[in-house]
């Protein structure tokens, strides 16, 4: 029997098969390009084609594709064969430095947000060399970025690697400052864990709701929920197992790292987490894994669901985004040091993110917004919309001493004077897990747990890297002026946290007085929704960062924006339609059925026996018949605010009706529909309940 290790990554073009494959030259020159972002010759880009051709054919493959991440959210591909005619009517395998390089996806159906024009309607792709070729089925995929003609990024990995080159000059020029000459890259990783539900297939397709919008938006609690807190770490249920173990072999063999499983809060929810890898490279997994997850539940009869709230009253599916900097020679710049220079390096990191995380905290909301993740957010399940730092006690408490310039009460008392004297050490594990904070420092990194579960997590981090990148600039250009270096550094590790202790909070973020706190004494920002953040995107400083580091243009920001907020219309919208659809075809015609079975039964009883009351079913019928009334009379008004959205002049004032006129109305309809399923008699339900659906995997 073969071993994890033997089939690891063994779909992928990675490392390994690429020094054996390429001349030592070739492979020196493409080594160049991955790690130093060196322009790349078409005669090694035509070895290199060669040898990944010849090894994906090797390994059963027919097709190659440029795999790319679109607006759309999910990754789109489109497949060429590797065939050519040969002369004598027989054909060979071709592909050239040119198609590896470069495509041409006819992808004019992808939201462009009106930076497309229709002749220029082709767009392109090119290939991201620092992310690895990898063979999903019979075709070899090519990681790449899109844009169109005018050179404007159509995908999500474009500014992601722009994002990431800005913060690694950015970093680096504090590192020198430092005395660190030996640097060449300063890199992001993330570890992004994933949460998940896992049902029934069979339920799943009886269910329009789910099929179409991927949550259901009926359905009363069950009897039993989450309230026992049993399935947390509990046991893993012999078919879930089943399919963890045939998604863990299908990651391992494209070279993802998936590392932990194990159950999460509500029942039938479930997590995964890889080991961290470079932004891209996660990024990519990440789409990979969420593509993967569903592929493998249906071979197994069940249905991954990724949406962040596919069920009310029960808890929702996040993402936690673990996210640190590193330089190329491995020292983590999150991670407290051993020597007073280091420390004072850690805390100048630690405060760019501080400074990045309030001076852009409408951003990372931003980055994170979704009509599904509104759900979450703020409902006492996830971190509230509201955006702070968790730090913990004793970090906080050194930077407290700093600020305060009064001598530091830790284990060991002392005065601070950065660079000269050693910080107290740390305890990674004293950093006391507060589960409640949407980005809490975890001792040698940061976990933003603001994510949803369906999100890319190219955004979230696009906006980190950006907006840290920029602390680091401001500090960069005020210490390289600075005639004295360390007292420079003090006052401004100092003015940093005096500016930005509001956004520090290291107490319970679901208590409701943090909200008022958060918005009224401290000026946070609280964006519920999507149409209330959204807009934001093209606030003045938010463009001008994003625009001067070079990350985003400012046609790119507001087409993105655009297709939010489109995104964000159009899900809402199905969501409407599908409700009105499932009351008229299926939920008020079996409450009818119902009733009128009720009341002939009835009707029977009292022609044989005059005297008999029937109260239980005059009573039921009274209820169910005042329900149908008022489901009647929502679903008109939900109908009325669906066509309301016509008079909407543009996205922001359609956006604006989808929140302020259709989610209410959607809100009002589920009321009295799911008091009538459960008057119902199960029988003439048209649906799996919630108790069906939620433990329908055994
Ligand atoms: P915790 O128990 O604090 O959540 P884990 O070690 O389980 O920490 O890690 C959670 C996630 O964070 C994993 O995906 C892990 O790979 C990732 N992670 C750990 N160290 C780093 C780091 N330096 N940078 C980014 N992600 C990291
Ligand atoms: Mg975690």
């Amino acid at each position: 029997m073969s071993t994890v290790s033997d089939y690891f990554s063994s779909k992928v073009f990675d490392d390994r098969v690429m020094r054996a494959t390429l001349s030592a030259d070739v492979y020196a020159s493409l080594r160049k390009t991955i790690d130093e972002g060196k322009e790349l010759d078409i005669s090694v880009a035509n070895a290199v084609a060669e040898a990944m051709k010849n090894w994906a054919v090797e390994n059963g493959a027919t097709h190659f594709t440029h795999w790319f991440q679109p607006l759309t959210g999910i990754t789109a591909e489109k497949h060429d064969s590797f065939i050519a005619p040969s002369p004598d009517g027989s054909v060979i395998m071709e592909f050239k430095g040119k198609e590896l390089i470069k495509g041409e996806p006819d992808a004019s159906s992808f939201p462009s947000g009106g930076l497309r024009a229709t002749f220029e309607a082709r767009g392109y792709t090119a290939w991201d060399p620092t992310s690895y070729a990898f063979l999903k089925g019979k075709t070899l995929c090519i990681p790449t970025a899109f844009c169109s003609y005018g050179g404007h990024a159509l995908d999500k990995k474009t500014p992601l690697l722009r994002s990431m080159e800005v913060l690694s000059k950015q970093a680096l020029r504090i590192l020198r400052l430092f005395g660190n000459n030996t640097a060449k890259r300063v890199v992001s990783s993330v570890g992004p864990e994933q949460e998940y539900f896992l049902i029934s297939k069979e339920m799943y397709d009886q269910r329009p709701d789910l099929r179409f919008t991927g949550r259901t938006l009926f359905g009363a609690r069950p009897p039993k929920g989450q309230e026992l807190d049993d399935h947390y770490f509990g046991v893993i249920k012999p078919g879930v197992t089943a399919f963890m173990e045939d998604l863990n072999d299908e990651l391992w063999k494209l070279g993802i790292l998936a590392k932990t499983e194990h159950n999460e809060v509500a029942p039938a929810q479930h997590e995964l987490a890889p080991i961290y890898s470079t932004t891209n490279v996660a990024t990519d997994h990440n789409q990979l894994t969420m593509e993967i997850m569903q592929k493998v539940a249906a071979r197994h009869g069940l249905v991954c669901l990724l949406h962040e709230k596919p069920f009310a009253g029960v808890n929702g599916s996040g993402k936690h985004n673990n996210w640190s900097i590193a330089t190329d020679e491995g020292q983590n710049l999150l991670s407290p040091g051993d020597t007073p220079y280091e420390n004072a390096q850690f805390l100048l990191f630690l405060c760019a993110v501080i400074k990045a995380v309030d001076d852009y905290q409408d951003l990372l909301r931003i980055s994170v917004a979704t009509a599904g993740n509104d759900h979450r957010l703020g409902a006492n399940e996830a971190p509230p919309a509201v955006i702070s730092i968790f730090l913990g006690d004793e970090l906080n408490a050194v930077l407290e001493a700093i600020e305060t310039e009064t001598p530091y009460q830790g284990t060991q008392k002392m005065q601070m004077k950065l660079g000269v004297d050693v910080l107290p050490k740390f305890n990674r594990d004293t950093t006391d897990r507060n589960r409640t904070s949407p980005f809490a420092f975890t001792g040698n990194k940061f976990e933003f747990r603001m994510l949803g579960s369906s999100n890319s997590i190219a955004c979230a981090n696009i906006m980190l890297n950006s907006a840290v990148a920029e602390s680091l600039r401001i500090y960069a250009d005020r210490l390289e002026k600075a005639e004295d270096f360390e007292t420079a550094l003090h006052e401004m590790i100092k003015k940093t946290i005096k500016d930005h202790r509001r956004i520090i909070f290291n107490g319970n973020g679901y208590d409701e007085h943090w909200i008022a706190e958060a918005t009224e004494k401290r000026g946070l920002l609280n964006y519920r929704t999507t149409a209330d953040c959204m807009p934001h995107l093209m606030d003045e400083k938010n463009v001008k960062m994003l625009t001067s580091l070079g990350v985003f243009t400012v046609d790119e920001l507001k087409s993105r924006r655009d297709i939010m907020l489109e995104n964000y219309c159009k899900s809402v919208l199905i969501e409407a339609n599908t409700m009105i659809n499932m009351v008229h075809k299926r939920i008020a015609p079996a409450i009818t059925r119902f009733t009128a079975d009720l009341a002939k039964e009835a009707a029977e009883k009292k022609a044989l026996l005059p005297d008999l009351a029937c109260s239980y079913e005059t009573k039921l019928i009274a209820r169910l018949s005042a329900l149908t009334d008022q489901i009647a009379e929502k679903t008109a008004i939900l109908s009325e605010a669906v066509h309301g959205l016509q008079s909407a002049g543009d996205i922001l004032e359609e956006a604006a009706l989808i929140r302020d006129t259709v989610l209410p109305g959607m809100s009002e309809l589920r009321i009295p529909c799911d008091e009538a399923e459960i008057l119902t008699a199960k029988s003439y339900w048209p649906f799996p309940t919630y108790g069906d659906i939620l433990f329908s995997v055994r």
